[in-house]
């Protein structure tokens, strides 16, 4: 497949790659640059690090104001190309990235763990789950979006009624970086199935990623800019919330996303929001202790705990609590970080989280809290060993904050009633989890949690279901991605109402009959007055 169009999308590819920098978390250097008439200039560069050795991976462009602003413009041109294609030219495009995406899958995986220093295999996990989005949002378009009849009903039986969604233009999406690829292509792939242009901002700490993924594009359609990077820090962040986009899919933490939506406020911008989580799961007296126990360690210990549907507490009934703390604890110890292959986790990505979690573990030890597994000598930079904690009161911040770091808070509960008035009572609802062997109850359980997603007998087991709309409630967010929900989220409802005759009882007119209107008061007075 070929593009027609002249124009080339702008660059991202890294500019250097060498030596070690002294501090990962410092992103943002002044270079001095000759040109070409020998006048040296000043210039922001965004430097990407491995965080499991420092080593430096490539310098990408900081992007102010007036490059976002230019990458929109050709967003916007590319756009109109795009949304004429239909749902089922997209398709074709889409199949065609996503396939290309997946012939390289190993090329992706090696930048994911570059930048993020998570283990290949997870890398892998994260690039097939965001493959699967893609390939969902390609093929199911047409079905939900595309213009279709709806029933008129007795009343208007002489209108013809149609729904179609039509793309809402640009959509910027602002990514975070513990999921480079799977977080953003949910926004991505949905936006691009429902005929937008999109802009991505990657995480300042995963630049490589998101150009990456852009490369691939621009290779398949080098005259149609319909998916772009921008690469930068906060400032670029605002620089793309500013600049008129359609619509900002922002997934981050609760206060970015202040900051985000104040922006928005501005040009009354659109936005969905994808914020932090703080997951409960929930483990019933007759739940299968040793699966929950193995969900418990992989939802909370997974890539270091830097998973906002990750397990972040656990309310388990005291009949079954020291037997489940028991095997959480065997499996737990046997896990150790690092940058080997056969590692069980990597380091913490960014390195400011470390003190995070150093803050959170001593504050429910100062409370009260028991660690059975590791304690605060487990937190050595840049790998924090595992961490579980029992009995820590409700009001410490490692129970209502996100800890995003490997710390499991196990407490006991009386019953499953009381495991769910604790689990709803933070101002996060992102994810949960109940594990019982009992399905009514469940069911039960999941349709009394306050959260976006519930998962009955496993942990973050919707996350390759592709069908499911994704989203938070409260400090996690708002709107939906995936799903049906989600290429609705990314597109403009119109709503077609086609008179085909006149209205037997012809109401819409100043020359109403009385006739008309009695017989219609008959008709109103029996279909609801009975
Ligand atoms: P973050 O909020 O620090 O940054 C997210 C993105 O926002 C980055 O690209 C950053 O450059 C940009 N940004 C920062 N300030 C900005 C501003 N003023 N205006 C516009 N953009 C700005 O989050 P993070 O540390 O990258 O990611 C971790 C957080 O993301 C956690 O809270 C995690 O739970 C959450 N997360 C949520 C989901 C979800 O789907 N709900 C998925 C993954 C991560």
């Amino acid at each position: 497949m070929t593009d027609s169009a002249q124009n080339s999308p702008p660059q991202t590819a890294p500019t250097a790659t060498a030596t070690s920098p002294t501090e990962t978390e410092q992103t943002k250097t002044e270079q001095t640059k000759a040109t070409p008439n020998g006048v040296e200039h000043r210039s922001l560069v965004l430097t990407s690090y491995d965080p499991r050795t420092s080593e430096l991976l490539g310098d990408y462009a900081m992007m102010g104001a007036d490059e976002v602003t230019r990458t929109i413009r050709e967003a916007k041109s590319a756009q109109r190309w795009w949304a004429g294609l239909g749902s089922a030219g997209r398709k074709r495009w889409l199949l065609d990235w996503k396939k290309a995406i997946a012939k390289r899958a190993a090329d992706l995986v090696e930048v994911v763990v570059q930048e993020t220093g998570k283990p290949h295999d997870d890398a892998w996990l994260e690039v097939m789950l965001a493959v699967e989005h893609l390939d969902w949002a390609a093929k199911n378009a047409g079905k939900v979006l595309d213009r279709h009849k709806v029933r008129s009903g007795l009343v208007a039986i002489n209108q013809a009624s149609s729904v179609g969604y039509e793309p809402l233009g640009v959509v910027g999406v602002i990514g975070p970086w513990n999921y480079p690829v799977y977080t953003p292509m949910g926004s991505i792939a949905y936006a691009l199935a429902a005929g937008n242009a999109v802009v991505f901002k990657p995480s300042e700490l995963t630049p490589g990623t998101g150009t990456w993924l852009a490369e691939t594009w621009r290779t398949l359609a080098p005259n149609q800019p319909v998916f772009q990077v921008v690469t930068g820090d906060a400032d670029t962040g605002a620089a793309l919330c500013r600049s008129r986009v359609d619509k900002v899919a922002f997934t981050g933490s609760a206060a970015t996303a202040r900051k985000v939506l104040a922006i928005c406020a501005e040009s009354l911008t659109p936005a969905v929001i994808e914020g932090g989580g703080k997951d409960a799961m929930i483990v019933g007296a007759d739940a299968k202790l040793d699966d929950a126990a193995e969900a418990a360690v992989f939802g909370g210990m997974g890539n270091a705990g830097q998973t906002c549907v990750g397990v972040e507490r656990v309310y388990a009934v005291e009949t079954v609590f020291d037997d489940f703390v028991a095997l959480v604890e065997k499996k737990a110890r046997k896990l150790k970080p690092g940058a080997d292959r056969g590692a069980a986790y990597g380091p913490m990505t960014r390195e400011a989280q470390v003190e995070v979690v150093r803050n959170h573990v001593r504050d429910a030890l100062d409370k009260g809290g028991t660690a059975v597994v590791g304690g605060l000598d487990s937190i050595r930079e840049p790998y924090i060993q595992p961490i579980v904690l029992v009995d820590v009161p409700e009001d410490s911040i490692a129970v209502t904050e996100e800890t995003f770091g490997p710390v499991l808070v196990i407490n006991r509960v009386r019953d499953l009633s009381e495991a769910i008035a604790r689990a709803n009572a933070t101002s996060y609802a992102l994810g949960a989890s109940v594990f019982t062997r009992d399905t009514r109850t469940g069911q039960w359980v999941a349709e009394r949690l306050r959260a976006g997603v519930v998962t009955i007998n496993s942990v973050l087991g919707f996350a390759g279901v592709a069908a499911l709309p994704f989203g938070g409630v409260g400090d996690s967010g708002f709107g939906r991605i995936h799903g049906a929900d989600g290429l609705r989220e990314f597109s403009r409802v119109k709503s077609i109402a086609r008179q085909k005759r006149r209205a037997p009882l012809h109401l819409l007119t100043m020359d109403r009959k009385a006739r008309h209107l009695r017989l219609s008061k008959w008709v109103f007075k029996t279909r609801h007055a009975r």
